[in-house]
């Protein structure tokens, strides 16, 4: 019998429900069997004891475990497995008359042991009420999702799962973890709507990326189930209890909340948790102040932090005072508080006119480009899907390319010349979900450089599952500074490592225009350039003309050179209005009335 464990007192017809479960053939994609999770909670429940099962990667049930009424002894043998490798089992167990939230010596069984995933069913009447799921992520380290309904489970794809998993635990980790660095637990919030647990996975995944970017050492992250937040401390009481015991048992130095806080919110956790609070919005400027590079960017991040900090000043955190960099910000007394307040101030009037300033100068730059009528196409799209790449393919600028996000902060500006056309190429600041709103405004003046450009090539990193989230929150952000009837090429990047060709292809065709191409490998890159020019909105301005009758055919070319507004036949000309393309010819040009110029 593979049913082990603690079998004392134990009436045979229960013993004979869990033997039958050896039985079933479960499918290899689930996380967990609908009826396997089912039967489960309810023979705990029946026995008030906690049952283990443990199934292996191709769906069979290798082993159950029964307990006593808060423990489960683990498989003989399971202990000190491999360290580099998972054990592929996982172990779904129950939590009679509790929730299914999982105890540190659940977790510490998920590393020790080595499992694909640690999942606790919470029981009551014998019935499922939560369920909390933790997967391995590193070593030491874990993603907590829950609580979670049982539909939300089965939704979840354990082969997807497992690869994930996989790809990123045995990777040499990238981040050097020195002992003194301080240990970040990541949450994400899901709202508990439909379709929203995906959401906030992901959110979650890009929040992490961020903190990594901001050399940040993650040692958990949670997904929470979160209807509505707490107007003074965003997470529920009871919630905020237990997250205090877990970070004391974690040693956790800093929680970082996947949402924006108040100031209000933000000092009242710190108060009740005893950690360092930070939201994504700190963690977005942290990453702004490490990276940005020119005079201009400099001064719009500052002016950022500042604003960012004045209204938290009175709060305890640490944190800000890395952000604030010098500004004294744990615990001053009133006096000092004022005078830091007023210091504040003034520098952010400071950092307006500065950055005012540059703007101006910024639109002499643009007026004398306007004049000399070189077309300016900008580069936009998600953090990471390749611009910068695309850019340095282009030309042969050396803009800074990582695989981080946000690795470009301030615009550059390089000229190409193709089929004899000159065209200024500019890359971007990119976007990203959630962008907070103080950013978009602070770095409204970089991307003024996107209003005014007479083409957009939207890149999009078609590797991505979540491209097409990305397509929509990109579009959000230009909407929100303002780009409006612009002419936009969607250009699919990063081909050359897409799994799935078909799809995408599917995918590009629903757009138009657009294009797949690899900047990496230089492909169809002439075919984008030709699509720049003939998407190129051609610039027409409005000429008044005199032109002599013995020069009829100069007419017959104007037809098909631009539009005719207006013609009169005079006494000795001919009088015309129209509307050209600039550059204008010269056989044009030399009738132009002076001056005529409409724009
Ligand atoms: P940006 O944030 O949009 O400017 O993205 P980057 O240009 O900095 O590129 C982000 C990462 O994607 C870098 O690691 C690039 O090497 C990589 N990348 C860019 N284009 C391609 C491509 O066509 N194929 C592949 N495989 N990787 C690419
Ligand atoms: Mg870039």
């Amino acid at each position: 019998m593979k049913i082990g464990g603690n079998l004392n007192g134990i009436r045979k017809t229960y013993l004979k429900r869990l033997n039958d479960l050896f039985n079933i053939k479960y499918s290899p994609d689930s996380l967990v069997d609908t009826f396997l999770a089912i039967e489960l909670a309810n023979v705990s429940g029946f026995l008030g004891r906690e049952i283990a099962v443990y199934l292996d990667r191709r769906g069979c049930l290798e082993s159950i475990m029964i307990g006593d009424r808060h423990t489960v002894p683990l498989l003989k043998d399971m202990r000190r497995r491999d360290p580099n490798s998972l054990s592929g089992l996982r172990c779904i167990h129950t939590h009679p008359d509790a929730s299914g939230e999982l105890s540190p010596l659940d977790i510490s069984s998920l590393l020790e042991a080595r499992f694909d995933a640690m999942i606790a069913i919470g029981v009551k009447d014998r019935e499922i009420v939560d369920i909390y799921m933790a997967t391995p992520v590193g070593i030491n380290n874990y993603n907590i999702l829950g609580p979670l309904s049982l539909n939300e489970l089965t939704e979840i794809s354990f082969q997807g799962l497992i690869t994930d998993i996989e790809k990123n635990i045995f990777k040499p980790s990238v981040h050097n973890v020195e002992e003194k660095e301080p240990k970040a637990l990541l949450i994400s919030f899901n709202s508990g709507n439909n379709g929203s647990l995906h959401d906030a996975a992901q959110s979650l995944n890009e929040l992490k990326e961020l903190a990594f970017t901001a050399n940040i050492y993650v040692h958990a992250t949670m997904l929470l189930k979160l209807t509505k937040p707490d107007p003074s401390t965003y997470l529920r009481k009871g919630k905020l209890h237990d997250l205090s015991l877990f970070r004391q048992q974690e040693a956790i130095d800093i929680i970082i909340l996947d949402t924006s806080l108040s100031p209000k919110q933000q000092s009242n956790l710190e108060d009740f948790l005893g950690c360092d609070i930070a939201d994504r919005t700190a963690v977005i400027l942290q990453i702004f102040a490490q990276r940005a590079k020119t005079k201009e960017g400099k001064l719009q991040v500052e002016l950022a932090q500042l604003n960012y900090i004045l209204p938290r000043l009175a709060g305890s955190g640490h944190y800000l005072s890395r952000l604030g960099g010098g500004i004294g910000t744990r615990g001053p007394g009133e006096t000092k508080l004022e005078t830091d307040r007023r210091k504040i101030r003034t520098r952010i009037n400071e950092l307006h006119s500065e950055i005012e300033n540059i703007r101006k100068q910024r639109q002499v730059l643009r007026q004398k480009r306007t004049v000399n009528e070189i077309p300016v196409i900008a580069l936009v799209g998600y953090t990471n899907a390749g611009k910068s790449t695309l850019m340095n393919a282009l030309t042969s600028a050396n803009v800074f390319v990582e695989n981080k996000l946000f690795a470009t902060l301030d615009p550059i500006t390089k000229r190409i010349n193709y089929a004899e056309q000159e065209l200024l190429l500019t890359d971007t600041v990119g976007f990203i979900d959630k962008l907070p709103h103080q950013l978009v405004s602070a770095f409204r003046a970089t991307l003024e450089e996107i209003t005014h450009a007479d083409l957009l090539l939207h890149v999009v990193n078609a590797a991505d599952p979540a491209r097409e989230g990305h397509i929509d929150t990109v579009n959000r952000v230009l909407e929100e500074i303002g780009v409006k009837n612009k002419q936009v090429l969607l250009v699919f990047n990063k081909c050359d490592i897409i799994e799935d060709q078909v799809e995408v292809q599917n995918e590009i065709n629903k757009y138009y225009p657009a294009l797949a191409i690899s900047a990496l490998n230089r492909t169809n890159l002439e075919i984008l350039l030709d699509m720049i020019l003939e998407y190129l909105p051609q610039k027409l301005k409005t000429f008044r003309l005199h032109i002599p009758y013995d020069n009829l055919a100069t007419i017959n070319k104007i037809y098909t050179w631009g539009h005719v507004l207006e013609i009169e036949y005079k006494e000795d000309h001919i009088f015309c209005i129209v509307s050209l393309r600039t550059p204008i010819p010269d056989f044009i040009e030399q009738y132009i009335i002076a001056d005529s110029i409409e724009g």
